[in-house]
């Protein structure tokens, strides 16, 4: 696939010496850190980044990248998810990170009614002429699916996206940390909090900086408290299992298959194989791998894959995601407090968007101005309340 550039909307030019803090080291923070290493005027700024890591959604993450067939149908968020799904292979490029983190394996979306698999393909032609990233488009019967993913001893027919990709959330948060510390970046592995006149408390103290950029997930609410700030985002519990299972290795770059009506599968080489994710919207921040959870992702998995078991079960992954009411993600500068920039409720499908997230972020921080980010996403003022208003 031909990488490209996400529209070239970061903000003004002006630029002074900067002290600029993250507070989140998830897909957000990280690639904002990464881009605030790598953009014209990195040298001339310090970048402090805050992790507490607890329940990181990134870290927990399936990993599937491919925006193009979804069913949602808010379009500021299809824009960015597919401007997030664009600029994968670039940074992936630009940040010398292999396939151990990234790879375009491409992605299989399921119909078992021959009505709805041509539906699907119609979709998907359709939306090509304007997502290029997509790739290749191919209808696939059973047979192709197993002969492209043999795990599966139960396949139905789909649609094979050839720009569809898997990645890997925790080693790309690790690598593009680390990219970042080379030039600009120093990371603390702790939690913060922030006071009422805008400064971050952490072991070093209560500093005030230049920019803040909060990137702190489903904690943003309780950390926006104390600047009199209502975020309207809450935690959803998501877990998945990880199977260690029959290793293929002339295809080891098996696509990620997304079945109707069941969990998905994605295949990460070496007889890796993650199934997941599940939505649990009341069990707020609790990170207890659930017994029951964990026998009904089995379950789908067994439906798939046959000779499954327990024993194939390597890991059990639980992350908490944040969600907003129309389940869309918002990020910008906090309304009355101009040093303060914040992105959240990234939901299901925040390590697509995130990226082109992170950096839009850092361009603001970095250069300031008054972005128009009115193509990817509502108001502001739609999830966030401040008391100052
Ligand atoms: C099980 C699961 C499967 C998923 N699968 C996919 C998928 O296949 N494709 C996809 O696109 N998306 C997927 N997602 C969604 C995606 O992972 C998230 O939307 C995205 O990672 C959110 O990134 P973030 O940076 O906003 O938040 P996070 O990754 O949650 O990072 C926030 C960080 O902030 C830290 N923090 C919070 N408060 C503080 C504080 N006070 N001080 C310091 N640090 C703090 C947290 O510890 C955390 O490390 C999945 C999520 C889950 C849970």
């Amino acid at each position: 696939m031909k990488a490209k550039h996400a529209p070239d909307n970061l903000g003004g030019q002006h630029l002074m010496e900067k002290r600029i803090a993250i507070i989140g080291g998830g897909i957000v923070g990280a690639t904002a850190a990464y881009y605030l290493s790598t953009l014209p005027g990195h040298p001339n700024v310090q970048v402090t980044l805050f992790d507490s890591g607890t329940g990181q959604a990134s870290k927990a993450a399936a990993g599937i990248i491919s925006p193009w067939l979804s069913k949602r149908r808010n379009q500021q968020w299809y824009r960015l998810a597919k401007d997030g799904a664009d600029l994968y292979p670039q940074l992936i490029h630009d940040a010398h990170l292999g396939t151990d983190v990234y790879q375009q394996t491409g992605t299989i979306v399921t119909r078992e009614v021959p009505t709805d698999l041509e539906a699907l393909a119609d979709l998907a032609v359709k939306r090509q002429a304007t997502a290029a990233g997509m790739g290749r488009i191919t209808t696939l019967s059973a047979q192709e699916v197993q002969q492209r993913v043999p795990l599966l001893t139960a396949p139905q027919p789909g649609v094979f996206l050839s720009g569809g990709a898997r990645v890997d959330g925790a080693a790309l948060v690790n690598a593009l940390l680390t990219r970042a510390s080379e030039q600009n970046l120093t990371v603390r592995h702790e939690a913060v909090t922030l006071t009422p006149d805008e400064r971050v408390v952490s072991s070093l103290g209560a500093r005030q900086f230049d920019r803040v950029i909060v990137a702190a997930g489903a904690w943003t609410k309780d950390l926006l408290a104390t600047l009199g700030v209502t975020a309207r985002v809450r935690p959803q519990k998501g877990q998945l299992i990880e199977l260690a299972v029959k290793d293929y290795p002339l295809q080891e770059n098996m696509p990620v298959v997304m079945p109707e009506g069941e969990r998905d599968f994605i295949p990460f080489g070496h007889g890796h194989l993650i199934v997941g994710a599940t939505h649990e919207d009341d069990k707020g921040f609790d990170l207890t791998p659930d017994a029951d959870v964990t026998e009904d992702l089995l379950a789908s998995a067994q439906r798939l894959v046959a000779n499954v078991t327990a024993a194939n079960i390597t890991t059990v992954r639980v992350g908490t995601r944040a969600y907003t009411d129309d389940f869309a993600p918002f990020f910008g500068p906090i309304p009355d407090h101009e040093r303060f920039l914040v992105a959240s409720g990234l939901g299901s499908s925040g390590l697509t968007t995130g990226p082109q997230i992170g950096r839009l972020l850092a361009g603001s921080a970095l250069y300031g101005g008054t972005p128009d980010w009115s193509e990817y996403e509502k108001p502001l003022t739609t999830y966030l309340t401040s008391s100052l208003a």
